[in-house]
């Protein structure tokens, strides 16, 4: 049965109230992994933009406005997350 993310808001209210620094990265390019704290981050851009310490990708970017933010996770393979 296929429904739609509306599904999924509980999961994801619980994993992005955690501590994101405690969280590990898997790198997408190179498949390092390690703390959110240990990524290498240029501001403002006009957000963040976080590399892999190993490799140098992109593995997140972060633009905050006004009313939103936009977190883009492309270069990030997982997120593990204590919950
Ligand atoms: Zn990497």
């Amino acid at each position: 049965m296929e429904i739609d993310g509306n599904a999924l808001a509980g999961d994801l209210a619980e994993v992005f109230a955690v501590e994101m620094t405690a969280a590990r990265f898997t790198c997408a390019g190179c498949r390092h992994a390690d703390a959110i704290a240990t990524l290498r981050v240029w501001t403002p851009v006009p957000g963040a933009v976080a590399r892999c310490p190993n490799c140098g990708d992109v593995v997140l970017s972060l633009v905050r406005t006004p009313t939103r933010v936009f977190l883009t996770l492309t270069g990030t393979a997982r997120l593990e997350m204590p919950v």
